[in-house]
């Protein structure tokens, strides 16, 4: 027998100590589209509850934004289902070459090559355009994919800490022997939603002859006053190298990702990044939506307005109410309970109340950092946000945590 008990013990084990840690994740079943409101079963075989969802990347309230929703099935009557190949074989349309254009011009770049995700473009960069001469210095709370993606890599490897800009000129100049550096951040940390100091990157990058790379993904679409991301905001446009960014999050909501930046490195990517060669072109109706959403944030800057608004709004009513946030002026903002089964038992309260939004704790945060992770949407109406607010008033009331600091709240429920 191939798959045999003894087989088999070793994996039941192995999902019982991630249970029994408390690591173990349960989905929720959504019923309805992703939006402001949903209905969801939960536990699994539950009834349809109707709640407000604030933990969605649904940042401009795109995914199911009626536009796009037609500007999808356009897609799919004029260029079918499924392109049944890779891009260089014959997976290329011209909506494909249209979508490279405008995220360039969007973005600010000289070239655009399409991934199927984020994830598989952060796969697929380093490996094309460095070698073992080269050395990737990383921010330390970059993303998981980049992490995978420069483990695939065999330029040399280090990391500067989080945010801190004179470690990262130390290592800049620890490696002048290099033939190539690159400085690698993301631009909106999701965890924290806090943001990279991309001005002073760029500065550092000039002074030592290095390539800046941005990971965008929680930013594309509405950081910066027109919404082209963090580079719009640090006022660095036109200095970035390499962004990478999905169309998963604000625009759309759907999937896929790219490469942007300097047109030899986008045709680097073109010629060796495995993702791109070996895995399928994203779908024309995908392509036909995320070509809508772009029309529509070029329109006006309606939308990441509002979310901005949304996020101001939600920041000062939590704060009023006595929670302790995360700082920072993004649409990520982290109500922080420190102790992980408070976070736990406080999600599950809220869904009592009707709000969804879900504790993240060790180890996708820090140990003693546990916390709820709200996210603001452009889908959000202020009867969404005064309906939030009170439950979770009503919650951190029950929890006695409201006007209590830090050390308060860790000796009351530990970390
Ligand atoms: C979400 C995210 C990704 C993955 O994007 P996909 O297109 O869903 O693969 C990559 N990087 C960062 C920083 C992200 O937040």
């Amino acid at each position: 027998m191939s798959y045999s008990e003894h087989t088999r013990g070793i994996y039941q084990q192995r999902l019982n100590d991630i249970r029994e840690a408390g690591l173990f994740k349960q989905e929720r079943f959504i019923h309805s589209p992703q939006a402001a409101d949903i209905e969801v079963e939960f536990p699994s075989g539950a009834d349809l509850k109707k709640v407000i969802n604030v933990c969605a990347n649904n940042y401009l309230g795109l995914s199911s934004h009626p536009e796009v929703v037609k500007a999808a099935h356009e897609g799919l009557d004029t260029r079918g289902y499924g392109m049944s190949s890779v891009r260089f074989i014959c997976g290329t349309q011209d909506i494909h070459r249209e979508l490279e254009k405008v995220v360039t011009d969007f973005l600010g770049t000289e070239d655009t090559i399409l991934f199927p995700s984020c994830m598989d473009a952060n796969a697929g960069v380093f490996e094309a355009i460095l070698t073992k001469d080269d050395i990737m210095i990383s921010d330390r709370l970059v993303h998981a994919s980049i992490v995978d993606g420069m483990r695939l890599c065999n330029a040399e490897h280090d990391t500067y800490k989080h945010g801190d800009m004179e470690h990262l000129e130390k290592k800049l100049q620890q490696f002048q022997d290099k033939r190539l550096r690159v400085i690698i951040n993301d631009g909106v940390y999701s965890m924290d939603g806090d943001t990279a100091k991309l001005d002073e990157v760029v500065r550092l990058a000039e002074a030592y002859d290095a390539l800046v790379f941005v990971d965008d993904s929680h930013a594309s679409g509405f950081i910066g006053k027109t919404g082209r991301g963090t580079h719009e905001k640090c006022g660095v446009v036109g200095k970035m190298d390499i962004i990478t960014t999905t169309f998963g999050k604000a625009l759309g909501g759907a999937s896929g990702g790219c490469v942007s930046g300097r047109k030899e490195i986008v045709e680097m990517c073109r010629q060796r990044a495995r993702p791109y060669l070996f895995s399928n072109a994203m779908a024309p109706v995908i392509i036909s939506g995320v070509l809508k959403a772009f029309e529509i944030l070029k329109r006006s800057t309606e939308l990441r307005d509002k979310l901005e608004e949304n996020a101001h709004y939600w920041r000062r009513g939590l704060t009023e109410a006595g929670f302790i946030l995360k700082k920072g002026d993004t649409p990520i903002v982290p109500v922080m309970l420190f102790n992980a089964k408070l976070s736990q038992d406080f999600s599950r309260d809220l869904y009592g109340e009707g709000i969804y939004a879900i504790g993240f704790f060790f180890p996708v945060v820090a140990k003693g950092q546990a916390r709820i992770r709200t996210q603001l949407s452009a889908g959000h109406e202020k009867h969404h946000l005064d309906k939030a607010l009170e439950a979770f008033s009503k919650i951190g009331k029950k929890y006695q945590i409201l006007g209590k600091t830090e050390e308060e709240i860790v000796s009351m429920y530990g970390l």
